[in-house]
């Protein structure tokens, strides 16, 4: 049931199964994006956390220890385990997600049973990974095998905390790693209450630690540090690049990176209008626009164009905007000040640049951080709005009339996270799938994420893959034994 105020039982950092204070005993406040008011305050981890935290996780993989000597089977039990405990609390944990970054109550149940199948998803994989047996040259007998990769460090952002730290999670317990999470600084909450239920799942002491804090204190700490030996980020490109430089700089950890996205989705005049309406318009407009792989530059046919914008017009200023915690509402507030300052920013851009304001473009209300569905047509491919990533409730549709001429498009720029079409031709889908530089083609269909399938970036949005199998090789060491065999059969 939705509850605007659920309790919340925890605020400090969770290391080595323990809540504890911060080592400078500071604290920094979360806030309600649905009004802008602080929720509570939360112990702020730097740098001597980050410490301690490692300090925990890397005796947690100690050779002998329990996590480390235990089955892979239990393992994945245990992962099982938390799932279930999501499961039983997927009410209370909702509450928290929506207060903490203003989703819509339904919208947070909905990340939760994805964060819930990612759990399962991986439960299932921890006794499927093993390595192959080689036909050396020689009188050797070669076999591989698959070990954790050792102490991971997870940074991830505030838009869909607890399904971002379900994708981290899930294949790095199954993998056999330990790890050192940083939630973002505005949606610590959840992460929190999980690793709560990660302790009464059974995890041994250590496996698990969660360190709330600032980016540059706690997330910097965790890219340079010298025992950590991989990071996963999930945030904005410029931070990326921060990563890997600091990754670089310490002690080569690995990294991957998910970062984000300027995503076109092309609707082609042979579809049904309104259906392609639809689509389009969840593709942008899900998750108040803060969605890395958005379908935000909304490319539309010559001969359609008018209808679709028409009717994408209609379909926006019907949204409704409003308290996550009310029956029906689709969108809620953008997550802080600062994004909300950033996103109307970018709207004067597309005003003053020249694109034609359809609805919307204004703050929603007096208070909290809302902001009305925009829609922008004539929009050309210089404007700021359809090159940078605006990460809020604003469409830019784009006519073209060829594909040739929009799969040229579509590949100029930096990013390449995801991409969809629209069409009823099966030529005209294939040849844009193969064509398009992005980690993720849906055809017909936007946002069809599945714990099974790989998601990530081409380019500059990203490097490594989540999800599905391929997340798993992120956090696996592969090791070659070669054993002589004294005669050749
Ligand atoms: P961000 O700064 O990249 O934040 C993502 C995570 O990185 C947060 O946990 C953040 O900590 C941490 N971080 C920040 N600076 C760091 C540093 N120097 N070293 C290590 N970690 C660091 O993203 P943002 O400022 O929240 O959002 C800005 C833009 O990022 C958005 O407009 C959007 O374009 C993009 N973004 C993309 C995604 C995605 O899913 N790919 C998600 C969120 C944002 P704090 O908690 O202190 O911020
Ligand atoms: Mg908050």
């Amino acid at each position: 049931m939705a509850n605007r105020s659920p309790a919340i039982k925890h605020t400090q950092l969770f290391i080595n199964n323990q809540f504890v204070d911060s080592v400078s005993g500071k604290k920094f406040s979360t806030i309600n994006p649905a009004t802008g008011e602080k929720i509570i305050d939360i112990a702020e981890g730097d740098k001597a956390d980050v410490d301690r935290a490692v300090v925990a996780a890397r005796a947690a993989f100690r050779r002998g220890s329990p996590w480390r000597s235990m089955d892979a089977s239990a393992r994945g039990k245990l992962i099982a385990k938390l799932a279930s405990l999501i499961e039983r609390d997927i009410g209370h944990l909702a509450n928290l997600e929506s207060l903490d970054n203003g989703k819509p109550y339904e919208d947070s149940i909905f990340d939760i049973n994805c964060a819930i199948d990612t759990f399962r998803y991986y439960a299932g994989w921890a006794d499927k990974i093993h390595g192959n047996t080689i036909p050396s040259d020689g009188n050797f007998f070669s076999y591989t095998r698959k070990e954790p990769v050792g102490v991971v460090g997870q940074i991830i952002p505030w838009n869909y905390p607890i399904l971002m730290l379900a994708w981290k999670w899930g294949p790095a317990l199954a993998a056999g790693c330990t790890m050192v999470l940083k939630p973002a600084e505005q949606t610590p909450l959840t992460a929190l209450y999980v690793a709560s239920l990660s302790k009464e799942a059974g995890f041994p002491d250590g496996v698990i630690n969660v360190v709330p804090g600032y980016g540059p204190t706690a997330g910097a700490a965790i890219a340079s540090h010298r025992d950590i030996n991989k990071v996963a980020f999930t945030g904005s490109t410029v931070v990326g690049h921060l990563i890997m430089e600091a990754a670089a700089k310490s002690n080569l950890k690995r990294v991957s990176l998910e970062l984000g996205g300027k995503s076109p989705l092309v609707v082609c005049n042979d579809v049904d209008v309104d259906e392609a309406v639809e689509i389009a318009h969840t593709a942008i407009f899900a998750n108040h626009g803060q969605n890395c792989c958005a379908g935000s530059r909304t490319f539309v046919q010559e001969d359609i164009y008018e209808e679709f914008v028409k009717k994408a017009t209609d379909k926006a200023a019907r949204r409704k905007v409003g308290d996550p915690f009310a029956d029906g509402t689709e969108q809620g507030p953008q997550i802080d000040d600062e994004m909300f300052n950033k996103v109307l920013n970018l709207i004067e851009s597309g005003k003053k640049e020249g694109a034609k304001l359809e609805c919307g473009g204004q703050r929603h209300g007096t208070k909290g951080y809302f902001i009305q569905p925009t829609v922008f047509s004539n929009v050309k491919d210089s404007m700021r709005i359809a090159k940078e990533e605006i990460f809020g409730p604003v469409q830019s549709i784009i006519k073209f009339k060829t594909l040739e001429e929009v799969i040229e498009r579509a590949n100029n720029t930096t990013y390449g996270l995801a991409a969809g079409i629209i069409t009823k031709n099966i030529d005209t889908a294939l040849v844009f799938a193969n064509a398009v530089e992005a980690g993720s083609v849906w055809v017909n269909c936007y946002d069809a994420v599945v714990p099974q399938a790989p998601f990530g970036g081409f380019k500059q949005s990203g490097t490594g893959r989540e999800l599905g199998e391929d997340s798993l090789k992120e956090y696996l060491e592969v090791k070659t034994v070669t054993i002589k065999i004294p005669v050749k059969n």
